[in-house]
């Protein structure tokens, strides 16, 4: 099959059988790859009701056609489950190598099923596969493990690992790879220990096949020229993702002191030009990436280095926690590559919790003597071990802000910052009403990358509340995770404006299929359904109250910056929920109708079953 591994690799832990299929290639026309296969396969084989830690619920990892060849940023990698952290719909993806490595090795995707009675490791080397006992690497930070298997096997070796995070099992623990890159959200990683499964170690020689050669070179090269002439290319490199960070403390946006406001009168020593003088040391890429986002960071204060920060860590492990020193960050990110969590989430739980403590909800008695203050730099190292580790304090937290503050109690649900049980990553939404829907219908929890809708609000007026800004919003829902299926970053599209109409000729000449961007679009919406299915299938009772925001952004207006005064009114919340499910085909709970299921042909792969 042009454009694909050509098998699909299923693992059973428990029994320790490895079988080797091939990939179907109707699973290979209707959902195309990544994401696509990830959900088609966790609808279909996890059965209802399935514990998110237990033998039972599949990790699945999933490449596109475009992963591993010469495409800008072929090198995305869909880890898709059922997520411990929300009980529904996990997809979180991750940026590398281990993705091209993969597809080399002749496989599109991989199904983890089962509990091993004992810590071991995947080893792909094409096709030679083992499961080989990791006992030494348990209870190891995923540095020291990824560097170990390197040592080992060499350097050719891409690979997977999770950290005492996930072997904790915290709900949003995370799967690292490349010394620095995560899939961190939903709790990928804590599948990923609950199986015992400590690292996956890939290699591969393989070629993949395309179906017209020269096609193929012709719209690759027309891609990256699009890359290289892109005007904002030199910034993007500079910068990375912090080139956001400074726009969004100017408009509002920087989650403070748990989302309390918008703006961080300290924030300044984060901005992206601070940083990159402060503590960059060199840019760092994924797979055929002509953009390299990713900035290597030395710290003097700690005598350490990371991948990172990037924006999203800044926010939440900086302005959300009240830290305005770019070094601290970069050290809490450490900690939490290390340690194998998400630096979102737990950013998210511990601006909680220091709200918690300014409250006096909780007193140093409840939080094993710190002093949770924001800005508190030793406390926020402390709370990451405590989490990783469930111990103190950190038992409450690690199940994350919706659990913590619903056993909490005491008012703190309504300043406890998720939706559906998902931490919110680094936008704040106060009067920012596609960006609060874009959290809100997000298909895993109050996540920024299906559909990034910030700057829209600015360009078309944030409190604005009209049809055609829903529209915006499904669009993009149903488009930006295309490349998620495909297999390739979207930021070349996003941050330079590369038409995404040149991907049309390279798919066509990978592939062999021609698709245009209308026809992914109609898979993005179908996949889009089918996840909704899957959230309403597991959650008895599922309904419209679970697309609600955190009512901090319906009922506390911000008290200073430039959101000052303003909030979204509860109406206005409900206003747009009405919208999007009219235009998204749903009714009034949110549930897709017969009528958009057919309209889709969800009903002829069986996924009717849910009600
Ligand atoms: Fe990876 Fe960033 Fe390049 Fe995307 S832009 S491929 S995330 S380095």
């Amino acid at each position: 099959m042009n454009g694909y591994g050509g098998s699909i690799l299923r693992v059973n832990l428990s029994t320790g059988k490895i079988q080797k299929s091939p990939t179907s290639p109707e699973l290979a026309r209707d959902f195309i790859g990544g994401r696509g296969f990830g959900a088609y396969l966790l609808f279909t084989e996890v059965p209802r009701n399935a514990d998110p830690l237990g033998p039972e619920n599949k990790l699945i990892l999933s490449s596109g056609p475009l992963s591993g060849l010469l495409i800008p940023g072929a090198g995305k990698m869909d880890f898709t489950t059922k997520s411990p952290l929300t009980g529904g719909y996990a997809s979180s993806s991750l940026g590398g190598m281990l993705t091209a490595e993969l597809k080399y090795a002749g496989i599109d995707s991989i199904i983890l099923e089962g509990i091993s009675p004992h810590p071991v490791c995947l080893l792909i080397e094409d096709d030679r596969i083992q499961l080989l006992d990791a006992t030494e690497y348990w209870g190891q930070g995923t540095i020291s493990v990824e560097k170990s298997i390197k040592d080992k096997y060499g350097e050719d070796y891409q690979v997977a690992v999770i950290g005492p995070g996930g072997e904790n099992l915290v709900p949003f623990a995370s799967i690292n790879h490349d010394y620095g890159r995560q899939a961190g959200r939903g709790g990928v990683g804590a599948v990923m220990g609950s199986k015992k499964l400590k690292a996956i170690a890939v290699h591969g020689t393989k070629a993949i096949p395309v179906a017209d050669t020269q096609g193929y070179q012709k719209a690759g090269l027309e891609l990256f020229k699009a890359c290289k002439q892109a005007e904002g290319l030199a910034a993007w490199q500079r910068y990375g993702t912090t080139i956001v960070t400074s726009w969004c403390d100017e408009v509002g946006a920087l989650p403070t002191r748990n989302f309390i406001s918008g703006h961080f009168s300290e924030g300044k020593e984060l901005y992206g030009p601070v940083m990159r003088e402060k503590i960059v040391i060199t840019d760092k890429g994924c797979f055929g990436c002509p953009s390299p986002c990713g900035k290597y960071s030395r710290s003097k204060k700690y005598q350490s280095n990371v991948e990172g920060p990037e924006y999203e860590t800044i926010g939440m492990l900086g302005s959300n926690v009240g830290i305005s020193d770019i070094e601290d960050v970069a050290e809490a990110n450490r900690l939490c590559d290390d340690l194998g969590i998400d630096t979102i989430s737990t950013g998210g739980v511990i601006g909680w919790a220091m709200e918690c403590y300014q409250k006096e909800i909780f007193t140093s008695s409840d939080t094993d003597g710190l002093l949770l203050d924001f800005g508190n730099t030793k406390a926020v190292f402390e709370l990451i071990h405590k989490i990783a580790y469930r111990k103190g304090i950190g038992k409450l937290l690690s199940q994350g802000v919706k659990k913590a503050s619903e056993i909490t109690g005491k008012g703190s649900e309504n300043f406890a910052i998720h939706v559906k049980g998902m931490e919110q990553s680094a936008y704040a939404t106060h009067n920012a009403t596609a960006m609060l829907l874009a959290y809100m219908t997000c298909d895993v929890g109050a996540h920024h990358n299906r559909s990034w809708a910030i700057t829209y609000d600015l360009q078309v007026g944030r409190d604005l509340i009209v049809p055609e800004k829903v529209a915006r919003i499904i669009w993009l829902q149903n488009f930006r995770p295309m490349f998620d299926v495909l297999g390739s970053c979207r930021l070349q599209w996003v941050e330079l404006s590369i038409e995404r109409d040149l991907y049309v000729p390279a798919l066509e000449a990978i592939t062999g299929i021609h698709r245009t961007w209308e026809d992914l679009e109609k898979v993005g919406e179908m996949i889009w359904n089918l996840t909704r299915l899957f959230w309403i299938r597991e959650n008895s009772g599922f309904n419209r109250t679970w697309d609600l925001p955190s009512p901090r952004f319906y009922t506390e207006p911000p008290a200073d910056g430039p959101t000052e005064g303003q909030i979204t009114k509860y109406e206005d919340v409900q206003k747009l929920m009405d919208m999007y499910y009219d235009q998204r085909g749903w009714d009034s709970n949110g549930i897709p109708k017969n009528e958009t299921l057919k309209k889709l042909d969800l009903e002829s792969f069986g996924v009717t079953s849910w009600s």
